[in-house]
């Protein structure tokens, strides 16, 4: 009818919906706003938006009016409540076969409730992945959509049209059913914990061991992104490292070495320990931001417990830097082999327990451009699940597996010089731990399950016969 004018509708005028409604219009979609603040639905009208086809509404009756059939309606709203408060407002005003898209960063299993509630009401429900920030938002986000299949064919041109681009191909394609495309995104931020966890701990050691100045480490970085290490994070880090304020002071020697978080990186851990899988780097690298937020204590423990560089203890050995520099660079890249292995061995286990049928090479290549983690590293994970979607592990892809042959030596050096030194580096030594245990074809569990025998009667099975489970009377007579 007349009236419906708008190929889609989008609720939340804050940053991120400003911007994808300002991307999805530079792509020839026309776009009716709202927002629970109505005053902002005219500001952005009036302002950001003039000139554009957008189209505003002041009350929800008027913006889903305004839709065409299937009515599509975006929410970039604030996680939690407020999307479940939406959902439970825009559903009378909807019909069978309209869609709700939310492409906040909700939790997957609210999105796997959601999914299905609203299928049984006839509504197609799609929780949607959405990274790059303010800037992907505006000129070509990463969008990583699961929920209804029956939906995608509905939204995949003007999802595939706004999404990043790399080599022509979308960073955006169908990730799977129910909470997939948000559970998705959950460990795309986990691995993004992940890698700037490893950048942080590079710079620690550039900067403890070998003394390197600020200009130093931005060439160190900028060398590193003309590498494999590739990567919109290396590339900011060196930027960082160069900045500095109008008095000409180093704006990163001033920030307090205290980190945030919002949860996400929190939350990819815990799935992690649901499903069994050791996700170590990830887990570390939360961590580390919990160590970090501790720093009255910090400051305290610092006073009690000097460490080897206080007291001379590797001050005789001679590094040389530039050697040094190299093994630095092979432990990052080894250490983050192993973290999106692991990233990728969590979805695994996940896809196959909720059904999901994940596509991995299709997730590579969403991660590839406009999202935060952005590398040419991925293009070689898409390369490596396209030739073999069932890849046991990413570790024995053929490309994966020489990188890390090659690291190996370095990775070690650095990982032990850093304890001789005393310079933590969660992420590089449990990479190595982890990397240790998987290629050990013995672990010492045998012993394990011989302590839980002994005290707990839990049962152990023998290499001879795994599957069958028997008990020793361990003080008895042996
Ligand atoms: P935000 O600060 O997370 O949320 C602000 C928006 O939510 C506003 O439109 C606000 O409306 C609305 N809102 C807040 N509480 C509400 C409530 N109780 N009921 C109804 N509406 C409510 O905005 P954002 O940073 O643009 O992010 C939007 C979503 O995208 C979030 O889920 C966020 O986690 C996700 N995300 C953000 C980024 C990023 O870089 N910022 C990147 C990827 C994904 P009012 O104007 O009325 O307050």
């Amino acid at each position: 009818t007349a009236g419906q004018v708008a190929d889609i509708g989008l609720i939340g005028l804050a940053v991120m919906g400003q911007n994808l409604v300002l991307n999805m219009n530079d792509h020839g979609f026309i776009v009716c706003v709202y927002n629970r603040t109505v005053q902002k639905v005219d500001e952005f009208l009036a302002n950001e938006a003039r000139g554009t086809k957008i189209v505003g509404a002041h009350s929800l009756e008027e913006f889903v009016s305004k839709l065409k059939l299937p009515k599509r309606v975006m929410l970039l709203v604030k996680a939690g409540k407020p999307v479940d408060e939406f959902i439970d407002k825009l559903v009378p005003l909807l019909g069978p076969g309209d869609i709700i898209i939310d492409g906040g960063n909700s939790e997957y299993t609210d999105t796997d409730r959601r999914t299905k509630s609203l299928s049984e009401r006839g509504i197609l429900y799609v929780g949607s992945g959405v990274s790059g920030g303010e800037e992907g938002a505006r000129f070509g986000p990463s969008l990583m959509p699961g929920g209804n299949q029956q939906a995608w064919p509905h939204i995949k041109d003007i999802f595939q049209n706004v999404a990043a681009k790399v080599d022509q191909q979308p960073c955006c394609d169908w990730v799977g059913s129910g909470g997939a495309g948000h559970f998705v995104k959950m460990v795309h931020n986990g691995i993004e914990y992940g890698d700037m966890q490893l950048i942080c701990e590079a710079y620690h050691l550039l900067k403890a061991e070998l003394k390197l100045t600020n200009e130093e480490l931005a060439q160190v970085f900028e060398d590193w992104n003309n590498s494999e290490l590739e990567s919109f994070l290396i590339e900011i880090t060196r930027d960082i490292l160069r900045y500095k304020n109008e008095e000409g002071v180093y704006v990163l020697d001033s920030i307090n070495d205290q980190a945030g978080q919002k949860g996400t990186g929190k939350w990819t851990v815990i799935s992690s320990l649901e499903y069994g899988i050791p996700l170590t780097l990830i887990s570390e690298a939360v961590f580390a931001r919990a160590l970090s937020a501790l720093k009255k204590e910090r400051m305290v423990a610092e006073k009690h417990f000097g460490g080897p560089m206080d007291e001379g203890v590797s001050k005789g050995v001679q590094v040389d830097k530039k050697e040094f520099i190299g093994h630095v660079k092979k432990a990052l890249y080894a250490s983050k082999i192993i973290s999106y292995a692991q990233g990728f061995m969590l979805m695994r286990q996940v896809s196959e327990s909720l059904q999901w049928d994940l596509n991995y090479g299709g997730i590579a290549l969403m991660w590839r451009g406009g999202c935060i983690i952005r590398s040419k590293f991925l293009g070689e994970i898409k390369r490596a699940y396209d030739m073999n979607p069932h890849l046991m592990n990413l570790l024995v892809d053929d490309f994966f597996k020489n990188a890390v042959l090659d690291c190996q030596h370095s990775w070690r050096q650095v990982v032990s010089r850093a304890c001789l030194s005393g310079i933590p580096v969660p992420a590089f030594s449990s990479a190595l731990s982890f990397y240790d245990g998987y290629r050990s074809g013995w672990l010492p569990a045998n012993l394990l399950q011989g302590l839980r025998d002994y005290f707990g009667a839990h049962t152990y099975s023998t290499l001879e016969q795994p599957d069958k489970f028997v008990h020793t009377n361990w003080t008895g007579h042996g």
